[in-house]
């Protein structure tokens, strides 16, 4: 990793300058995001609703705002479907939901 202080060329692994103790790009850009298998496996213990939720702090974190906006998309798809299988099934573990009483 080359400094973009002063040009030292610095081990791939290190967080700051050898030289001059600036920080390096790599550590200095990095973005927390939620691992994509992580991700998917949650969608399975949980719903896909909340998947597509880390799906789109991870876009929006990456820099890519179009990408979490379609994101966004299938998390209202997703909900607006879950919600309705829950009212067509009489609601969630045999819990009939208070709007729908019918
Ligand atoms: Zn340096």
């Amino acid at each position: 990793m080359e400094c973009t202080q002063c040009g030292t060329d610095n081990g791939a692994q290190s967080k700051f300058c050898t030289k001059c103790g600036a920080p390096l790009a790599a550590a200095h850009n990095q973005t927390p995001i939620w691992n994509p298998l992580t991700v998917t496996s949650l969608s399975f213990v949980f719903t896909p609703i909340f998947s597509s939720d880390l799906q789109t702090s991870n876009w929006r974190s990456l820099g890519q705002p179009e990408r979490a906006a379609s994101s966004k998309v299938w998390f209202y798809v997703k909900q607006a479907y879950q919600s309705e299988m829950q009212i067509r099934s009489g609601g969630v573990f045999g819990v009939k939901p208070l709007l729908n009483p019918a």
